[in-house]
């Protein structure tokens, strides 16, 4: 049943009321970026109105305002997620840049021939940056296949644990699929054979509340952008002590405690990692949208969505014709499908034409595309605000698009 607030809780969204020619717009791509609340742009537009300054630095009041609105949202962030210590949330611009962070932190760490494990769902960036980092290390990497649920082949995990992997790279919930890793105890396992655990968070984050204390991964990375925040932030959270030993990527203004020509002495975290005037209004943003899930994310709101994507699920195979991926009852957010053998981007375009807004691609996922048989897919995606009358008008068009190619 729908709880009674949900209206509401749509009325926020301005981009939501939107007509595309004579189709009002029904927003199914929010697992690409999720529209933001009004609350997000005024935090936003608060800051450029009346704070702009730069953080950290100047003895003026602006810059005492910004700085102390910057720092109160990594102490929010560190409630949010459950973190031990505040100095543990470190802002970047995105999952991709707190992800080569850490990969590329790790250099010295890794030696030739150290195994890094790597989910077969993960999003390209959860791949690249360690790729680039066994090119560097001589390390070896090896995918953890998937079992034919096209959930995480635990079987073959267990194998490739008893390897003594060096790092394993885990998606928390697939951007293609939807499909929940259950990391607590995938990172249990991982951390029982001494590996380096990093958990990528950017699908999970707008759906799951988080705890760093009971996930207990060394690294959980997540984008702004996902959760009903705005574009240019993301977070990395570290344990103190693995974070601590990262070496920075970016070096300049803001990391450094002592600087001559002689040479430079790094400061502590977070700044460390943080070099360079950071995305303050982002931050500012981000924090807005932490308070607009807190407020919103209710455990009646997360069950409301589950049971519209279980709706999604049912109402597409009922159209018939419909090719379900891994379109599991516990899933998360999206949905993956093909309609009978027509190009996913065909049906992307026709959709479209009646409004409705999906993905269609590889979703940076070619290894997972590959490993399900597929060149891509539409991907149905689903946030706080869809109601039952989006994924209606959604199976309606999908249904005439049916009748027009099939
Ligand atoms: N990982 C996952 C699971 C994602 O869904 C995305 C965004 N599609 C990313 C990483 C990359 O995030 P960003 O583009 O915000 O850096």
């Amino acid at each position: 049943a729908l709880p009674d607030s949900h209206s509401h809780i749509r009325a926020q969204f301005p981009t939501l009321t939107q007509m595309l020619g004579d189709y009002p717009l029904c927003y199914l791509d929010t697992a690409a970026t999720s529209q933001k609340p009004q609350s997000v742009l005024d935090a936003m537009a608060q800051y450029y109105l009346n704070d702009n300054a730069n953080v950290h630095r100047a003895a003026h009041q602006l810059s005492a305002r910004a700085t102390s609105n910057y720092e109160k949202v990594r102490d929010e962030l560190q409630g949010f997620i459950n973190a031990k210590r505040r100095e543990e949330i470190i802002f970047t611009h995105g999952t991709t840049e707190s992800i080569n962070l850490v990969a590329y932190g790790l250099t010295p760490q890794i030696a030739a021939g150290d195994l890094i494990l790597i989910d077969t769902a993960a999003h390209h960036a959860n791949i690249v940056p360690w790729q680039e980092l066994a090119k560097r290390t001589g390390a070896i990497i090896k995918p953890i296949p998937l079992d034919q649920d096209g959930r995480l082949d635990r079987h073959a995990y267990q194998v490739l644990l008893a390897l003594k992997p060096k790092v394993v790279a885990l998606c928390h919930v697939s951007n293609a699929l939807g499909t929940v890793n259950p990391v607590v105890e995938l990172v249990q396992q991982a951390k029982a054979q001494g590996a380096i655990t990093l958990v990528d968070g950017a699908q999970a984050v707008a759906h799951l509340s988080l705890d760093m204390a009971a996930i207990d991964c060394d690294f959980y990375v997540f984008s702004g952008h996902k959760m009903y925040g705005p574009t240019g932030i993301g977070v990395l959270y570290g344990r103190f002590d693995k974070l601590d030993t990262l070496t920075p990527l970016l070096t300049g203004g803001e990391m450094i405690k002592r600087v001559s020509f002689d040479g430079t002495e790094f400061g502590s975290l977070p700044n460390r990692l943080e070099a360079g005037t950071p995305p303050i209004s982002e931050v500012i943003g981000l924090g807005a949208a932490i308070r607009f899930l807190q407020q919103h994310l209710t455990p009646a709101v997360q069950a409301h969505e589950a049971e519209l994507l279980q709706y999604l699920q049912q109402q597409l195979r009922a159209l018939g014709d419909v090719h379900l991926y891994a379109a599991h009852s516990d899933n998360l957010g999206a949905v993956a499908f093909n309609l009978g053998d027509e190009h996913h981007q065909d049906v992307g375009i026709l959709l479209d034409q009646q409004g409705v807004a999906v993905r269609c691609g590889h979703h940076c996922a070619i290894p997972l595309m590959q490993s399900l048989n597929l060149k891509g897919c539409c991907r149905a995606s689903i946030g706080i605000y869809t109601n039952k009358a989006d994924i209606d008008r959604f199976i309606a068009a999908l249904a005439s698009v049916k009748e027009l190619l099939l």
